[in-house]
């Protein structure tokens, strides 16, 4: 039996849904199959859960400073209760995207897909064939892990979020979102945690400030850095883990993590029989409008490995609807993504590096550091640290770089303002809010120091 649709979207995660249900809003037959949970990463193991967990981890700094306003605070923690609650959740998100994929029409196939042509796909699980004017593919990353001996003893943030119990300690390898941000989770929740990184410093690629102040803030919250090392192999040691790392070191953990990227998932989908050609690193090759080398198989999400980012993919699935199913040829600008890493403290950004910048033309950079007066009652010394960079002279905004609380909310804001092209003086006309941390963004007066002809000056 063959059944036909207009489009067959592999992937039930944040942009496949996004693509399906507007595509069913503009009259097209729908299939969606997804062979796991409704939702994708993002809501079932990813952004969702994750989020949770960095302010169930958050209430430890919180405890702390609560004392400097006289608040006396016996409090303890139960790992198995923040489970069954973050599951409630999740649950009760799965049920609303099933509903909101139903509401347009779109029928939810519970299944592996797999492409046999520019328009087949077969149901494993069923054994049946269904064609399609157009298949999207939508189907994520994995975790990718080092294949080193004992790699199956570690977990991945796949099994990190329904743990049986906390371990005593965790080694996280890498340096990037997950290991920073789940870092910040297990020492928030008590766990003795280290992070053990290949390079000089966590979070390459974004600002130095930032990265250099992150560091600062895990260390102070006790989060031990290894850096220039990676772990070599892994084997069981009684009830623990013991890691041999590069440098020949030995040690116990009570747990193993790797946060060492994700890798799209191509594999065992029949793309290659299709002709669905890849990129070098591995990830589906699509163009402006997500159309891969096949024209009527697009792409979307962490699949094509272009920003790996929920609401990245959520746009572009958007846009592949509106180009395909409306007459409406719309391509996502992947030139101006506001991010957060929701680490302890936080950081959220927008736009270009100093490093960046600086190699663009003649820049200047406001830089403030400043004790938030949320810890001022208090012995906490951390700073919050606000760099906005600049064209000179008051010139065009290229980015904006916040470490310190409310950074994700900050800049998902100041996103606006720099998609409008606006400049310093823009900013300035703004009225201060105060007393709060963002106002440092409207108040700069003179630079702190510049870049003229690639040189810094100043600062
Ligand atoms: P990242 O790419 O951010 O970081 C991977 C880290 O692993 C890097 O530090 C990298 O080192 C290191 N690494 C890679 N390969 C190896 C190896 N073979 N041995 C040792 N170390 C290695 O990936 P994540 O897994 O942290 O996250 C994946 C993506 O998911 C992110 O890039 C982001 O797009 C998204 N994400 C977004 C979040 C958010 O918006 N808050 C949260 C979580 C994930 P090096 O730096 O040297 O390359």
């Amino acid at each position: 039996m063959t059944d036909s649709y207009d489009l067959v979207v592999i992937g039930a995660g944040s942009g496949g849904v996004r693509a399906a249900r507007m595509a069913a809003t503009y009259g097209a037959k729908v299939a969606i199959i997804e062979e796991f949970r409704v939702g994708g990463t993002c809501v079932i193991r990813g952004c969702v859960p994750k989020k949770l967990y960095v302010y169930a981890a958050r209430f430890h700094d919180m405890f702390d400073v609560a004392q400097s306003f006289g608040w006396q605070v016996d409090a303890s923690f139960d790992w198995p209760t923040l489970v069954a609650a973050k599951e409630k959740e999740i649950t009760r998100l799965e049920a609303a995207y099933v509903a909101n994929l139903e509401k347009p029409g779109v029928e939810i196939i519970r299944d592996r897909g797999l492409v046999t042509g520019p328009n087949g796909v077969h149901l494993v699980g069923q054994g049946r064939d269904l064609t399609a004017k157009y298949i999207l593919v939508a189907t994520g990353a994995h975790p990718f892990v080092p294949p080193i001996p004992g790699a199956e003893l570690a977990i991945t943030s796949n099994e990190a979020f329904d743990l049986p119990a906390l371990p005593h300690s965790i080694l996280i390898e890498g340096g990037g979102y997950i290991a920073v941000e789940f870092a910040t989770i297990f020492a928030g929740l008590g766990v003795d945690t280290t992070i053990i990184y290949r390079g000089d410093c966590i979070l390459r690629g974004f600002d130095e400030d930032m990265r250099r102040g992150l560091e600062a803030g895990l260390t102070d919250r006790g989060i031990k850095l290894i850096y220039q090392t990676t772990i070599k192999s892994l084997a069981k040691h009684g009830k623990d883990i013991s890691a041999t790392f590069s440098d020949g070191v030995t040690a116990p953990y009570g747990a193993v993590m790797f946060a060492t990227g994700r890798n799209p998932n191509v594999r065992g989908l029949g793309l290659d029989k299709a002709g669905v050609k890849l990129t070098p690193m591995g990830a589906i090759a699509v163009d402006a409008w997500s159309q891969s080398s096949v024209p009527s198989i697009y792409a979307v999400g962490d699949v094509t490995g272009r920003a790996a980012l929920t609401p990245v993919a959520i746009r572009e699935g958007w846009y592949f609807a509106e180009t395909v199913f409306n007459d409406n040829k719309l391509a996502v600008d992947h030139s101006q993504i506001p991010t957060a890493v929701f680490s302890d403290p936080e950081i959220g950004v927008i736009g270009l590096t100093e490093t960046e910048a600086a190699t663009h033309g003649d820049i200047d950079v406001y830089l403030a550091r400043f004790r938030p007066m949320m810890n001022t009652l208090s012995t906490r010394t951390e700073r919050m640290i606000l760099k906005l960079i600049t064209e000179k002279d008051g010139g065009k905004v290229l980015g904006c770089h916040i470490l310190g609380s409310g950074a994700a909310e900050m800049i998902q804001l100041v996103a606006i303002p720099m998609g409008m092209g606006a400049s310093k003086a823009d900013l300035d006309r703004a009225i201060a809010l105060h007393p709060s941390a963002a106002e440092e963004l409207v108040t700069f007066k003179a630079p702190t120091y510049t870049y003229r002809d690639g040189e810094k000056i100043g600062g």
